[in-house]
């Protein structure tokens, strides 16, 4: 990304050359690390919780890992659809990692327990998930339950190694935007970021569609300014 244009090599060794890139490579949503995870991905084992999910699992017993805001309301959503909720965090509990109204909220319903210092450990079921165990970390005691969903909220990882270094990132590895004429220009000009890989994006697939066809004239924009070689963001 040096020298006023982009180069981008492609796995079969081919090389694109640039003027303006949108950067759109999403994020791999973290998984858990259990024999036969993959064989539950959609088929119990959930990374969103809305109304298709919560109809699956309607009066069973589902369980959410995580300890931030996305698995706080998961839990609270699906409290009103499951039989019970369980809640399980690898720490001691929520306040560090969750906003305190999810914790109020949490704490006061009959219909989610909080399990600190748990892991799962094993998942069971034919086609379907039909039940799991965790593991308390501190005692080693194992709880069996019968579950109609695991719903695992612990993050997502954003694929924005390739930048190697071509933008500013935020902690997290989420590409920063904001900073030139578009709210999707990065802090290299001719660089935009759109979906799940963009720093503070919403991570639905709406949201990546409509800034998707969004960018594209803030693009067009840079490369008219490019042409003339105007200075400033013009009436954008
Ligand atoms: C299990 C699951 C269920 C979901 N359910 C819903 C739902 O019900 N409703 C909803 O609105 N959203 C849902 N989402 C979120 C939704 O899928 C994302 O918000 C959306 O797909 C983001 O689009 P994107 O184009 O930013 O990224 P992605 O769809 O992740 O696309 C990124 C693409 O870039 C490719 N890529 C990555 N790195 C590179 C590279 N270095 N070079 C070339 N290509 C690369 C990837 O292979 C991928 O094809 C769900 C997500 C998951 C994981």
């Amino acid at each position: 990304c040096s020298g006023g244009h982009f180069r981008l090599q492609l796995e079969d060794g081919t090389v694109a050359e640039a003027r303006a890139v949108v950067a759109a490579t999403g994020a791999r949503y973290r998984k858990l690390d259990l024999p036969d995870y993959a064989r539950f991905e959609g088929a119990g084992v959930y990374y969103a919780a809305t109304a298709m999910e919560a109809q699956l699992c309607a009066d069973r017993a589902v369980v959410v890992v995580g300890g931030g805001n996305s698995a706080g309301q998961a839990a609270v959503y699906m409290s009103r659809f499951a039989a019970h909720v369980h809640i399980l965090v690898r720490s001691e509990g929520l306040a560090a990692t969750m906003s305190s109204y999810l914790i109020d909220r949490i704490m006061a319903s009959d219909a989610i327990t909080l399990h600190p210092f748990s892991e799962v450990c094993a998942l069971s079921g034919d086609t379907h998930l039909e039940g799991l165990a965790w593991r308390d970390r501190r005692s080693g005691e194992e709880t069996r339950i019968e579950a109609g969903a695991l719903f695992v909220m612990i993050g997502a990882q954003p694929c924005s190694d390739w930048l190697q270094g071509c933008a500013n990132l935020d902690e997290a590895g989420f590409i920063l935007t904001g900073d030139g004429c578009s709210p999707f220009e990065t802090s290299r000009p001719g660089l935009f970021a759109v979906g799940d890989v963009r720093s503070g994006s919403v991570k639905r697939v709406a949201s990546g569609v409509g800034e998707g066809s969004v960018v594209i004239q803030a693009v067009h924009r840079f490369i008219e300014r490019q042409k003339t070689d105007a200075m400033g963001c013009g009436n954008n």
